[in-house]
C-alpha cells in the first residue's frame, strides 16, 4: 500500500474539486494534482530507482504537495528539511541521506550552491522545474507497507540529526488515527499550512488529501496570524496544526479584531507544552475548536491526545495533560528495566503500534536503543492518573522547546565551544510565557579574555540555525558542578530565579 494511493482515490472521487490553493487562489484540482504528481514521478524515475531519496528544502509553498506525492508515486523516499536550518545543517542531512536530487526554493538553492556540484539541484518554481511537467505521466510504483516513505530528521542530542524512517504503514496509521480521533474530514474541509510542511503540517496533508479536502498554502510561506484568520473566512471548514506559541499569536490577533472566523473548525496544537492559562483563554475565545497531540518524529503526531470533546471539562488536570493513547497506539510508563509502572508513578513514556518508525536511517545503534524490547522509548517522562490520562512531567533529554521547536543544548554548547575565547559553557531553557522556553547560555571565558554577547551571537550565526542561538548570555567565572565534574544545570536555573 503506497500512500500515493490516497491521492489517486481522492482524484477518482473528486476529480474537479480544488485540491491545492495558494491563499485564496486555486492552483490545482485533484485531477491536475494527480497528473502533475505522476509526470514528476516519471522524471524522478529517470533519475533513480525506488528507495532512492529526494531531499526537499523549502519554505511552505503549493508545489510541495505535488513534489511529495510524486516522490511516493516513484516509490522513493521524501526527505523534507526545515527551511530554517543553517546550510551546514542541511548539508549534514544531505550527506546522511545521500539524495539523488535536491528540490530547493530559490534562496535555499543559493545557500546550498556548493552541494550542487555533487548532487543535482532543481529550484522549485524555476524554468527547469516547469520543464519537468512536459512529459508522460508514469504508473505509480508498487511499494510494501514497510518501505520507507519519509525520512524525518530530528535533532540529535549528540549534535547530528537522526533520520527517523517513517514507512508507508506508519503514515497510513497516522492518517487513520487523525480521522478516528481528531477530525471528521470531508471534501468540504480545508487544511491551512501555517506550520512548516517539512514537519507536522506536511504529515497532516495525508488525511486531508485522503478525504478530498483542500490544501491551503499561505502565499508568504511563513506564519502570519492575520492572514491565517483571513484564510479561515475564505475557505470552508478549516483545520490547521499550530504549535502552542502560534496559537497564542492567532488568539491575540483574533481578540483584537473582536471576531472569530466562522469557518474555523479545528486547531490541532501540540509538539511542545501548552500552558493551562493559554488553553483556557483560547477555549474562551474560539470555543471547542481544539484537539491536542503528543507525538514525536519517531511516532509522527500520534502517541496520545485530547480530543475535541475532552476539552469540554472544568478539570485542570485533564487540560494540563497530554490525554489518552491514540487509536491504534499502546502506551506505557516504565521504569529503567522496562517494567510498567502503576498510575501516579513517574517513568519513561514508551509506545508501540503501526505508527512507530522502522528505526533510524544508517544508525543501527540508535535504533536498537530507541526500540529496545519492541517499544519506542520516547525519552519523555510522565505518569498516568487513575483515569488513564497521561501527564508529561519532564523531558529526560534536556531538550529546550522554544516556540514549539526542539533545540538541543548540546548542539548550541558545541557551537559556542568552538569560539576560541570560550572556556566552558552550559545551555539551558528558561521558562518564557511567550515562547515556552528561551535558550540561555552560561559562559565562562578563557582567563584574561573578554567576551560580549554580540560576538557570541555572530559566532553562533555562522554555524547554527538562527532559532537555536541563545536569546541571552550570562557570564560566570565558573560553572556549578557536582563531585564528578558534571555541570549542574538545575543550579544555574535556580540561580536565575
Ligand atoms: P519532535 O520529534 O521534534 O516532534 O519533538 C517531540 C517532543 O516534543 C516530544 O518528545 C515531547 O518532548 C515534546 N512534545 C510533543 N508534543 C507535546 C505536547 N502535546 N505537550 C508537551 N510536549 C510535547
Amino acid at each position: 500500500m503506497n500512500v500515493y494511493s490516497l491521492l489517486d482515490q481522492a482524484a477518482i472521487r473528486h476529480a474537479q474539486a480544488g485540491a491545492v490553493y495558494c491563499d485564496e487562489t486555486l492552483v490545482a484540482t485533484f485531477d491536475e494534482l494527480r497528473h502533475r504528481s505522476l509526470q514528476l514521478a516519471s522524471r524522478f524515475g529517470r533519475m533513480g530507482k525506488p528507495g532512492d531519496r529526494v531531499l526537499v528544502a523549502a519554505k511552505n509553498r503549493p508545489e510541495l504537495v505535488e513534489i511529495m506525492f510524486a516522490i511516493w508515486a516513484a516509490g522513493m523516499v521524501a526527505v523534507p528539511v526545515n527551511a530554517k536550518l543553517h546550510p551546514r545543517e542541511i548539508a549534514d542531512v544531505v550527506e546522511d541521506s545521500s539524495p539523488i536530487v535536491i528540490m530547493a526554493s530559490t534562496s535555499i538553492a543559493q545557500n546550498l550552491a556548493p552541494l550542487a556540484q555533487r548532487t543535482p539541484m532543481i529550484e522549485i518554481g524555476s524554468r527547469d522545474y516547469t520543464a519537468l511537467f512536459t512529459g508522460e505521466a508514469s504508473e505509480p510504483a508498487e511499494v510494501a507497507p514497510e518501505d520507507v516513505a519519509w525520512l524525518f530528521y530530528t535533532s540529535g542530542t549528540t549534535g547530528r540529526s537522526k533520520g527517523a524512517m517513517l514507512t508507508h504503514r506508519n503514515l497510513m496509521a497516522m492518517s487513520v488515527a487523525h480521522l478516528a480521533d481528531f477530525d471528521d474530514v470531508g471534501h468540504d474541509s480545508s487544511l491551512i499550512h501555517s506550520a512548516p510542511m517539512s514537519h507536522g503540517s506536511g504529515l497532516y496533508m495525508l488525511p486531508y488529501i485522503a478525504r478530498g479536502a483542500r490544501q491551503v498554502v499561505p502565499g508568504a510561506g511563513v506564519f502570519e496570524p492575520a492572514n491565517f484568520l483571513r484564510l479561515c473566512d475564505v475557505h470552508p471548514r478549516v483545520a490547521a496544526f499550530l504549535a502552542p506559541t502560534m496559537l497564542q499569536r492567532v488568539r491575540i490577533v483574533c481578540e483584537a479584531a473582536g471576531r472569530v472566523p466562522a469557518n474555523l473548525h479545528l486547531i490541532v496544537y501540540g509538539g511542545g507544552p501548552m500552558y493551562l492559562s493559554e488553553l483556557r483563554q483560547s477555549l474562551a475565545t474560539f470555543g471547542q475548536a481544539f484537539a491536542q497531540l503528543y507525538g514525536q518524529g519517531e511516532a509522527p503526531m500520534t502517541i496520545t491526545g485530547l480530543r475535541r470533546s475532552d476539552h469540554a471539562t472544568e478539570d485542570d488536570a485533564i487540560l494540563g495533560s497530554v490525554g489518552w493513547p491514540r487509536t491504534g497506539v499502546e502506551v506505557k510508563v516504565v521504569d529503567r528495566n522496562g517494567k510498567a509502572l502503576p498510575a501516579g508513578t513517574i517513568g519513561e513514556i514508551v509506545c508501540r503500534g503501526d505508527v512507530v518508525m522502522a528505526g533510524y536511517w544508517n544508525n543501527p545503534e540508535a535504533t536498537a536503543q530507541a526500540l529496545r524490547g519492541g517499544w519506542l522509548h520516547t525519552g519523555d517522562l510522565g505518569s498516568f492518573d487513575e483515569r488513564g490520562c497521561l501527564t508529561l512531567r519532564d523531558r529526560s533529554k534536556d531538550v529546550i522547546i522554544s516556540g514549539g521547536t526542539n533545540i538541543y543544548p548540546r548542539e548550541v554548547e558545541e557551537a559556542l565551544l568552538a569560539h576560541p575565547d570560550v572556556a566552558e559553557v552550559a545551555v539551558v531553557g528558561e521558562a518564557d510565557p511567550e515562547w515556552g522556553e528561551n535558550v540561555v547560555a552560561y559562559v565562562v571565558p578563557v582567563p584574561g579574555k573578554k567576551l560580549g554577547a554580540d560576538a557570541l551571537d555572530a559566532h553562533c550565526l555562522s554555524s547554527i540555525a538562527r532559532f537555536k542561538r541563545p536569546k541571552s548570555y550570562r557570564f560566570l567565572r565558573e560553572l556549578p558542578k557536582n563531585s564528578n565534574g558534571k555541570v549542574l544545570k538545575r543550579a544555574l536555573l535556580s540561580e536565575a530565579d
